[in-house]
Order: C-alpha cells, then structure tokens, then sequence
C-alpha cells in the first residue's frame, strides 16, 4: 500500500517500522473474514483492513476523531488476522503504534480516562490488586455483574516442591495470577518437579508490562519489562536457570516480544535478548520433556475424560504454538473434543473485558457455545485472562491445562478431583 507518513512521525523509529507494515498490506481483505469484532458489527472499520486504512490516514497527517478511537479501542488485539494474512503484515505492530498516536491526538476525557487510569496503576501492581481481590472477595455478592466476573472464588494453590534438581527454570507469578489462580504456578511447579526441573519465582519480578503497554503506557510498560530483567538477570548470568517459563500465554508472549520493544534502549537491549531468547511457554517446556512424561504416564491407569480445549490468542496467533498441548493433554488421556471456530478470540482479550463489556460477552458466550457442543465436562485454556473470563459465563470448571494435567499425575480423575473440592 502506498503511504506518505506525515512530517511528525517520517523519521522516527515508529514511523518507519509503520510504513514498512502499511506497505506489506495489499489490501486484500483476508484478514476480515477472521476477525472476531467485524463478524459481530459488520463494519469494515471494525475489521483490520478497515483500521489499517484508519491508522494510515492518521499517520499521513489526517486529525483522528473519537470515532477513530472508538474502532481501535474496538479491537481485541486478538492478532487473528496475523495468522490469516498471506502477506505477513504485523498487524499487532501497527495498531500499538496507531493507538498510541490517535491518544495522543484525541485524549480520553471523564470516566473513560479515569477508568483507563485506575488499571493501568492498580492492575499491574500484584500487592494492590491482591488486596483489591481481598476487599472484592469480601463483597462479591453484591458487585455489579462485571466486576463480580473478575472476582473468582478462592482456590487453594497446594504444595510447591522444595529446591531439589540440579535443573532449574524460572517462572513469573505476573500481576493478576498469584491472586487470582496461585494454584497455576504451583501445579506447574509440581508437574516439573515430577519430570526432574525445579520452577522458582524470583523476587522483585511482577507484571510483564503487557497491561501498561496495551493501554498506551508504554513507558509504563517499558519500566515493568526492565524491573522484571533486573530481578532476573543474577540468576540468568551464574547461569543458575536453564528456562523462563511463563504459565500465561499472554504474559509469554509480551516477554518474547521484551528483545524487540528495547532494542533501542541501550542499557537493556543485549539481556532483553537474552531473556526473550530464554523464555518459553509452558507447553514447549513439557513438550520437550515429552519422554519422561510419557514414562510417569505409563504408570499410571488413565480414564479417558473429555476434555475442551480453548487456545488463547496469544498462544495460537501470537506464540504462533499450535498442536503442542493437545499433544500433551491426549497423551495424558483427555480426550479432546471438537470446537468450532477454535481461532476465535473468547473475548477476555486483557483489560478488554472491563472496557468493552457487550462485545467481550458476546464473544464469550459464542465461545463457551462451541466449547459446549462436544459434550465435555471441563474446560481447559492457557491464559488467565480466558481463565478466569470464560469461568464468569459457566458452571463447567474452567482450568489451565497444566493444573488438569497436575490432577492427572497425581492419580486421580481430574473431574472428580474439581468436584470433591466443590469446583
Ligand atoms: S492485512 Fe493482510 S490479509 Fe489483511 S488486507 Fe492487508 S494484506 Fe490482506
Ligand atoms: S487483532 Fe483481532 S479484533 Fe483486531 S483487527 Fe485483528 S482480528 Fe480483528
């Protein structure tokens, strides 16, 4: 697509790494048959052609309006059209880049901005928001609906093996999780402490600088990617851990983007790289321990259960890993049950569900329409946004896979094991 970037952004980083994507769009319109916010309005605008062309008239100089903002607000990041476009286009890239030029340009005013302030300081905050989980719990029976949605009950998080294996690997708690599901980390720790690797969490680190940066603080976020590498790097450089593996898809995709998004800044450029480099999904660690899961497995009489499985965006259109779980889960006998529209986005999409509620709870029930049709009696994702988001809609329990699994190593049906506990 031809472009003309206006004089404000042509020579800086920003603009040329937007022209470069805009001139990799050949406007075909693939991509909008895939996105989740034009099957649902309809409009070309709220489609990703249709906010290319927005973001394209913004940065060759066109004043954006709120209506402008309005359909990029819209937009799930969901990057569905990423994996649809045959021309490689980042679309994830643009739109960050858009948004941040169309806030600049057309800032927020009363409850929008004060809503959008209130998350980008309380929620990457682990001991605010911890506390706030507190207080929400206390009060969940009377939240409105949408609040009482990001209040799940709470879970006991079960025992953390001690420091015992020679391998070592680091996990982030992140921001929201340890108060929302600690029990995430701990069955993930459990499950590798099995396969012969001892998971820790190293103090200082916290959220991943996704929440921040996809507000449009970057610098926000930027400041939360470096805290976290600081905390890090002593245990990366007496090369004490051999991984990171990160537990929430959407936190392993941001961390695997830290090389990129401080390439620029010299103090932090060469050990985002090594950290990005390092890091990896849960589901890549157990895949390549795929052998010694197999022996623990064999041990063992395994029921078959049916299992649905929802792959977050950021796993299957971010990560770009498809298929390593369901190995995993049909190796451990789930049987995995069909979905249809598997690419579609559930609708949590980070803070989106607080910001863009109808869309986000249409998304959902569409979502736990198609998870349902099978027939399966437990739901299994890898984020704890869809986590926590898809539970909100339904009395099937919702899980991380790595927690089913845990359930499955440690001999029982998984099913009966939710049920005992009263889900
Ligand atoms: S983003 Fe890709 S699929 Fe969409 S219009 Fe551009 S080239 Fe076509
Ligand atoms: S990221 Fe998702 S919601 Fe946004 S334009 Fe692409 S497919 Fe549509």
């Amino acid at each position: 697509m031809q472009t003309q970037l206006a004089e404000f952004i042509r020579n800086t980083s920003d603009g040329r790494e937007a022209e470069e994507i805009l001139r990799a769009c050949v406007h075909c319109g693939f991509c909008t048959a895939t996105c989740p916010t034009y099957q649902l309005l309809g409009d070309e605008l709220d489609g990703p052609r249709g906010r290319i062309y927005l973001i394209k008239q913004v940065l060759e100089g066109q004043q954006p309006t709120a209506k402008t903002r309005l359909h990029l607000d819209r937009c799930l990041t969901c990057r569905a059209c990423e994996s649809t476009c045959p021309s490689g286009v980042r679309y994830g890239r643009l739109v960050d880049i858009g948004r941040h030029v169309v806030e600049a340009k057309v800032p927020r005013r009363g409850a929008d901005r004060a809503v959008r302030w209130a998350l980008r300081t309380f929620v990457p905050r682990a001991g605010l928001f911890g506390a706030a989980m507190k207080a929400g719990r206390a009060v969940r029976g009377v939240l409105p609906q949408v609040l009482k949605d990001k209040v799940p009950l709470a879970r006991a998080a079960g025992p953390w093996p001690g420091v015992r294996h020679s391998r070592r690997m680091l996990t982030l708690a992140g921001c929201v999780q340890p108060s929302m599901a600690p029990s995430i980390n701990a069955a993930a720790a459990r499950v590798l402490d099995a396969l012969g690797i001892s998971l820790l969490e190293a103090p200082g680190a916290g959220c991943c600088g996704a929440v921040r940066h996809h507000l449009n603080d970057h610098d926000g976020g930027k400041a939360d990617m470096k805290r976290n590498i600081d905390a890090w790097w002593p245990m990366i450089e007496a090369g004490e851990i051999e991984a990171i593996v990160m537990t929430a898809s959407g936190c392993g995709a941001q961390v695997k983007d830290y090389a990129y998004l401080l390439r620029e800044d010299p103090a932090y450029a060469e050990r985002a790289q090594r950290v990005s480099a390092m890091t990896q999904d849960i589901g890549e660690t157990i895949v390549a321990e795929a052998q010694a899961l197999e022996r623990l497995l064999a041990s063992r009489k395994l029921k078959s259960e049916p299992l649905a499985w929802h792959a977050p965006c950021s796993l299957q259109h971010g990560l770009k890993l498809r298929g390593g779980v369901e190995r995993i889960l049909t190796a451990a006998g789930f049987e995995l049950t069909p979905v249809r529209d598997s690419h579609l986005c559930c609708g949590s999409a980070g803070t989106y569900s607080l910001l863009q509620p109808e869309l986000s709870h249409t998304l959902r029930d569409n979502k736990l329409a198609a998870l349902g049709e099978g027939g399966a009696g437990m739901i299994a994702s890898a984020n704890i946004g869809c986590i926590t988001h898809l539970q909100a809609g339904t009395r099937t329990p919702v899980r991380h896979w790595i927690e089913w699994l845990d359930m499955r190593l440690s001999d029982t049906s998984a099913i009966a094991d939710i049920e005992a506990a009263g889900k």
